[in-house]
């Protein structure tokens, strides 16, 4: 695959991620049960995917608008 497209690192999303944290499935929660770190290392617990900032998309060089700007 190659080009613009769904984020590989959200929980779920076909043609585009859901945004969600995949290691968490956007819950935030540590899945690993024997870590003392009780939020979700990969987000920080805030559940959102760090690789797309929840966008669902594929960042690909400063072209790609993020969800922030394409919501001012
Ligand atoms: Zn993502
Ligand atoms: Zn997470």
């Amino acid at each position: 695959m190659s080009g613009r497209g769904r984020c590989p690192d959200c929980a779920g999303g076909f043609l585009e991620g859901n945004g969600r944290c995949g290691q968490c499935n956007g819950t935030g929660t540590n899945t690993q049960l024997d870590s003392a770190q009780p939020q979700c290392p990969y987000c920080k617990g805030t559940g959102v995917c760090q690789t797309c900032g929840g966008s669902g998309l594929r960042q690909f060089g400063a072209d790609y608008p993020t969800i922030q700007e394409l919501f001012e």
